[in-house]
């Protein structure tokens, strides 16, 4: 029994830590994944798993993609690395920045700059921020906002920028430049009565507050998800980005899109930015650019941007900053054959075919007596567990059937990701009907498995 202590407050669980990557050692004895092929994962015992989290949100294209493999192969056949500093750089590097400027269309973006995951991009979207206000001469124009629930990654400025407050505590973080607004989930937090426009017209009202307090003058940027991801699969109320954009606009603030999750087809459009009609001035991405094959981000930037730092530069000196890594051939390599396989097999357009049959298998379970909310928005899922008869105390009923029930998924042989009272999926974008019916189905188990641990 996963349940350490019997009781029904399902207290002394450990699947806990949210955003723990682990030390490498074998003292947890960790699950040990060796293989992947397609949609399934197996460990080194050989027993196969349903990746419902296709990696870690990142592998869209599943295990196995024989274009990818190859594309990496010849690449470190002919070119295994060179860096992209003072004016020498590689053709992969190229040709995928000229890829992704042609294929993101919801706002004309006019360059690309490679990193080597999500976390070091959205701290390179601070320095270049920084960099674009002082040379137009405002260098009061520092404070960045983001949102409560956001994850913008771990490093010290991009944990700084996520809402989530074990990224903070016990750092000494956020840093000071960084202020949070509301988290825009209208589930939880919208007002008895409020209709989701009138709660998005509220959440506007609030980053217009927090602005004209801390003074428009101050104010850079603001970060956003199109769906936040890790902080719980949150989607935007209807007309969100729409009040959010107007606001920014307003007070002169620029807007970056944390594409990492959303990019690609998640949500059944190319690009996040796409569904929610965002228009931003930077774009940050990583995760599912390679299909994860390869680690890799990017930064694009607008021509505004792009035109103020470039003509300035003689004043301020360069934009200095790179990774050894930025562009590295053999990540542009797999990435520029992931977007052929996006764009070739229509990804977004298998994605929102096989939407419905995701949604209606899991909506089923709404009527579930610990299931308080369930959230579909094409791959991107999350049941919200909830003691609909409050007979445990809300934070450990939360903790402890969260984790039963993510250990149960597993012995069952399907990954699925926890976070307290959360349960998220991310499948890969590859995933036919018949991957989509196992997962409802070992979904369904775990479900009644947990609830009927949650009655003893
Ligand atoms: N931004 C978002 C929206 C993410 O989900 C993540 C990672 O999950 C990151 C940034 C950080 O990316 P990485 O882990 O590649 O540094």
């Amino acid at each position: 029994d996963d349940v350490s202590d019997g009781s029904k407050s399902f207290k002394g669980h450990d699947m806990l830590a949210p955003f723990t990557a682990g030390w490498q050692t074998t003292d947890a004895n960790p699950l040990v994944i060796d293989k992947s092929e397609g949609c399934y994962v197996y460990d080194a015992d050989g027993k196969k798993y349903i990746d419902s989290l296709a990696g870690l949100w990142c592998t869209a294209l599943g295990g196995n993609e024989p274009r990818l493999v190859e594309a990496a192969m010849k690449q470190l056949n002919s070119l295994p690395f060179y860096h992209s500093f003072w004016n020498r750089t590689t053709k992969p590097s190229l040709d995928l920045a000229k890829d992704l400027l042609e294929m993101f269309t919801a706002n004309k973006m006019e360059k690309a700059f490679f990193t080597n995951g999500g976390s070091d991009a959205n701290d390179t979207q601070v320095k270049l921020v920084w960099y674009y206000y002082n040379a137009l001469g405002k260098p009061e124009k520092k404070k960045f906002i983001a949102r409560n629930k956001s994850y913008h990654g771990s490093t010290l400025i991009s944990a700084s920028l996520s809402g989530l407050p074990p990224m903070h505590n016990n750092f000494d973080l956020p840093a000071p430049f960084v202020l949070h607004t509301d988290c825009p989930h209208y589930w939880r937090f919208h007002l008895e009565g409020e209709s989701e426009e009138d709660f998005a017209t509220r959440l506007a009202k609030n980053l217009e507050e927090l602005i004209l307090k801390e003074g428009p003058e101050t104010i850079a940027a603001f970060i956003a998800e199109p769906v936040m991801g890790a902080g719980g699969v949150i989607p935007p109320p209807a007309t969100y980005f729409d009040k959010i954009q107007a606001v920014v606009k307003k007070y002169d603030i620029l807007f970056i899109a944390d594409e990492v999750i959303c990019a690609f087809g998640r949500l059944g459009t190319m690009f996040g930015c796409d569904k929610y009609n965002i228009k931003p001035d930077l774009v940050t991405l990583a995760k599912a650019l390679s299909s994860a094959y390869m680690p890799i981000g990017a930064v694009l930037v607008s021509p505004q941007i792009n035109e103020v730092i470039y003509s300035q530069s003689n004043k301020l000196g360069t934009f200095s900053h790179g990774f050894t890594y930025s562009g590295h051939p053999v990540a542009c390599a797999v990435a520029i054959e992931a977007l052929k396989i996006y764009k070739e097999r229509d990804i977004p357009g298998h994605v929102s075919s096989m939407a419905p049959r995701f949604q209606d298998g899991l909506k089923a379970f709404s009527d579930s007596p610990i299931i308080g909310e369930v959230t579909t928005l094409c791959h991107m899922q999350a049941l919200i567990l909830r003691d609909h008869d409050n007979s445990y105390e809300l934070a450990n009923f939360v903790a402890g059937v969260g984790a039963y029930f993510g250990a149960e998924c597993q012995k069952l042989g399907m990954l699925v990701r926890i976070a307290g009272d959360i349960i998220m999926m991310s499948p890969p974008l590859i995933m036919g009907t018949e991957h989509i019916d196992e997962i409802i189905s070992k979904y369904e188990k775990a479900l009644r498995a947990t609830e009927e641990r949650v009655k003893e």
